[in-house]
């Protein structure tokens, strides 16, 4: 549905997006996760035909947006960082507009009620956007992405601002979406995509370093696995006994807690799950365990773990020959290793 070939574009010295390809198959929901400035927003915009490439291609259910941007631009409904919201109109007035704009055939009040029954806007149909709520804004947002019932939907930090309970809402409505639509989401929050996502693009500085599926991507998370503790216990024995706990790497005290209790950090070795033998060796000693958190891991860490991987993979295929342009080995897509 989605075909990005060897894209590009440079702004004078400047590689905003360097030579990244990835596909996505019809009915996906796709997340194209990357820091700050790692040219997420580049790629959506050219992607949906806002900004021209250097060079290389996108394609949109087969037709090139450069080529025939018209009819690529009618099968995709996006919804940029900074929704295009024209304050001063009512929900319904814009939602025309935007029909008329996109030059839709659908019969316009069924179509337009609809979206706004997906999307949960029916309430504030006949009022002006200036005086909505953020998430209520967004939705609007949203809706306008749906107008003339695009197959490819495409999001750019939707979430950006947003409470947590507007959060899960929207990050729960994008996932119905995804029933019926092809979805990109981008995003530099691990955890929405994990949440929403089948699959995972990584792009860091402009380049793509991984493209996974979410489950291949979060067991590689977990191999950072670093839990908060709350022990109550002696504190040196404590630290002693977790020290000697297999599958425990690191222990360190982060200090007094309520009921007599001393929190710890402990980290567990690549891949394990240390949550069992914790248990065990608490329960040994009869030190009662009375909270246990997971520390929420660092992106960075997972980009470098991203980008290790790939080099490995990179020598690999080299040594048996083949990794694509961007050095991301083929087959990484099925997630196998
Ligand atoms: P992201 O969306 O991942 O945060 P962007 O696509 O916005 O990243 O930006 C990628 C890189 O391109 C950044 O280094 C940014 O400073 C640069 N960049 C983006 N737009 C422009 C522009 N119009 N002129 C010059 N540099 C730009």
């Amino acid at each position: 549905m989605i075909k990005i070939e060897n894209l590009v574009k440079t702004y004078g010295d400047i590689r905003a997006v360097d030579n990244i390809s990835f596909e996505v198959n019809e009915g996906e929901i796709v997340g194209f996760l990357g820091p700050n400035g790692a040219g997420k927003s580049t790629t959506m915009n050219m992607l949906t035909g806002y900004l021209s490439s250097t060079s290389g291609k996108a394609m949109i259910d087969g037709i090139d947006i450069l080529e025939q941007p018209l009819e690529a631009k009618k099968r995709i409904g996006f919804l940029p960082e900074q929704p295009p919201l024209y304050l001063d109109m009512t929900v319904e007035e814009y939602l025309n507009f935007i029909y008329d704009l996109k030059g839709c055939k659908l019969n316009r009040k069924r179509h337009l009620l609809e979206i706004c029954e997906v999307v949960r806007i029916t309430d504030v149909y006949k009022r002006i956007i200036r005086n909505l709520s953020k998430g209520y804004r967004q939705r609007v947002g949203i809706a306008q992405a749906l107008v003339g019932n695009p197959k490819v939907i495409i999001f750019d930090e939707p979430t950006v601002g947003l409470d947590p309970k507007q959060i899960v809402e929207i990050r729960n409505l994008i996932r119905t979406l995804g029933k019926n639509h092809t979805v990109i989401l981008s995003t530099h929050i691990l955890p929405e995509v994990s949440a929403v996502c089948e699959r995972i693009v990584v792009i860091n500085k402009g380049r793509l370093i991984a493209n996974e599926k979410t489950e291949d991507i979060s067991r590689l998370v977990d191999g950072f696995r670093r839990l908060c503790v709350k022990i109550v216990g002696p504190k040196d024995e404590v630290v002693a006994a977790l020290k000697a706990t297999q599958g425990i790497s690191y222990c360190e005290v982060l200090g007094e807690r309520e009921a007599g209790s001393t929190a710890y950090l402990v980290e567990s070795d690549p891949g394990v799950d240390i949550r069992k033998p914790l248990f065990f060796t608490l329960a040994s000693h009869n030190w009662p365990m009375i909270g246990e958190e997971a520390m929420g891991t660092n992106l960075e860490d997972v980009f470098l773990a991203l980008l290790e991987k790939n080099d490995e993979r990179k020598k690999r295929a080299a040594n048996a020959g083949g990794t694509n342009a961007n050095g991301v080995v083929r087959g990484v897509v099925t997630g196998k290793k």
